[in-house]
């Protein structure tokens, strides 16, 4: 999972800045590495690092850099993946100097044989990363066959497989596409002067813009000094034999995105909350607080709380400047920074018959240690609610979820897992009620949990290149 931006103006000069701001609300689609590319001079330029935005981008770097048009990106890779190389923004330089720029959220899944066919084309990659595979072969088209970035980016779509949200652009134009099913989220906002494409619509809020729509699924628009045009990709253009109906990942509503983000036309939180009113409906007692794993599961905590008329209570106090636990490589690094990250309220739990509230189970790490944490505190009952499903197949468009086997639900029964993290009960959002939650659930994606995978053959072992 990633995030990404585009912002193409008229006459601006502020873009860098502005693009920066967005890449910054979009910091919790990852935090591993950052990039912008802007237009000077004719030219392209390129900054990207690890770390965070406001670590990267400082006041004074940002002072230094003007240009009416921007492409960012905040990365969240797995293991082993976060290196510079594959940080994006992607450029490529070609004898003129650098020209091209892409960022791209979502993962190939066929990244392997494009790979195969640069190579056998003599275009060699320097990264692991799926956006470079993706701007080398834009290239290619563009430079040695002679085509137009319309033409050359619908014949990319006929040749990706999997999930993108892509920007690209040119010293002078910019384009945005999304693959045909939609799988990660992009929308596109006006600016007074011009126009800005973003992951999520936090991100468009602090940028101001207005008419705030989805980039539809298959959908290229164009920005160029003359206007902006939408071209809708017709079923010709798309890999396979059938247009593919829209699959939008239904995770993103769950845990990815801001609360105060609208996914697909949906107010995430407002999602959340039925997902806990939905959850209080499966229990037949009244606890004495409900207690959200923050900071991903405050409103499905709330949402259980409004339904069941139990407190809602910050039992457990988050560190904020600890990293997402998630995705530390070792899993003792993982057992640790769950206590550095999670502290109980003095007090609070003693003798109380808890429900605890969260997002998903992955690993089963996080809740081990809540568990335990909470009763070590006092607490009389521990009751585990999950705002989802079992995560029970790895994502292969962009989120990171483990290997199949890592996953602890098929290592496991429930009741096995109950007893592992020593809870008194344990329920998970049913599938049904979730799509029914989210509504149109035939639009959305849900392989992580019913293994219904929308494109392609997963590939066992593979992980999120994002
Ligand atoms: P685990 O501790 O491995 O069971 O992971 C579950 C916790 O990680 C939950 O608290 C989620 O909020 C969070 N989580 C779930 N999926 C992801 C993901 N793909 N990346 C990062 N965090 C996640």
């Amino acid at each position: 999972m990633c995030g990404i931006v585009g912002i193409y103006t008229h006459q601006r000069r502020d873009i860098p800045e502005q693009a920066s701001l967005a890449l910054f609300a979009e910091q919790h689609r990852g935090q591993e590495s950052c990039g912008l590319a802007w237009a000077e001079d004719g030219r392209i330029r390129l900054l990207k690092a690890m770390g965070l935005v406001k670590e990267v981008f400082t006041s004074d770097v940002l002072a230094g850099l003007h240009s009416h048009c921007a492409v960012g990106h905040v990365r969240y890779p797995t293991q082993g993946g976060a290196t510079l190389e594959n940080a994006q923004p992607h450029l490529v330089e070609t004898l003129n100097g650098p020209r091209y720029a892409l960022t791209s959220n979502g993962d190939l899944i066929n990244y392997a044989t494009l790979r195969e066919e640069l190579n056998r084309n003599h275009v060699y990659l320097a990264s692991r990363n799926d956006g470079e595979a993706m701007i080398r072969l834009l290239v290619h088209l563009l430079e040695r066959e002679g085509m137009n970035p319309v033409a050359a980016i619908q014949t990319l779509f006929t040749q990706l497989e999997g999930a993108f949200s892509t920007v690209f652009m040119t010293p002078d134009e910019m384009y945005a596409f999304r693959d045909p099913y939609g799988f990660r989220p992009m929308l596109l906002g006006e600016l007074e002067d011009g126009w800005a494409v973003t992951s999520e619509s936090c991100a468009q809020d602090i940028l101001r813009t207005t008419n705030i729509r989805e980039v539809e699924p298959g959908e290229i628009l164009v920005f160029r000094p003359t206007g902006m045009t939408s071209i809708r990709t017709d079923a010709r253009f798309f890999r396979g034999d059938r247009r593919p109906g829209t699959a939008h990942c239904v995770f993103e509503l769950i845990y990815f995105a801001r609360p105060d983000s609208f996914q697909y036309g949906k107010q995430v939180y407002r999602i959340r909350q039925r997902i806990g009113q939905t959850l209080a409906g499966y229990d037949d007692f009244t606890p004495d607080c409900v207690v959200p794993v923050p900071d991903s599961s405050n409103f499905i905590a709330q949402g259980y709380s409004e339904a069941s008329g139990a407190p809602y209570s910050m039992g457990l106090i988050r560190n904020h400047y600890v990293g997402r636990t998630f995705i530390k490589p070792v899993q003792q690094f993982r057992d640790e920074s769950v206590k550095q990250k999670f502290n109980p309220l003095a007090g609070f739990f003693t003798g109380k018959r808890v429900v605890l509230v969260d997002d998903s189970i992955v690993r089963g790490t996080t809740l081990r240690k809540l568990v335990r944490m909470i009763r070590s505190a006092g607490a009389r009952e521990v009751h585990v609610r999950i705002g989802s499903p079992p995560v029970k197949f790895p994502c292969y468009y962009g989120i990171d979820t483990p290997t199949y086997e890592e996953l602890i639900i098929n290592q496991i029964s429930q009741e096995q897992l109950r007893i592992h993290m020593e809870a008194d009960s344990l329920k998970y959002l049913e599938l049904e009620d979730l799509l029914g939650i989210v509504e149109n659930g035939s639009q959305f994606c849900a392989a992580c949990f019913d293994g219904r995978y929308p494109v392609g053959t997963p590939i066992p072992g593979k992980k999120s290149q994002c």
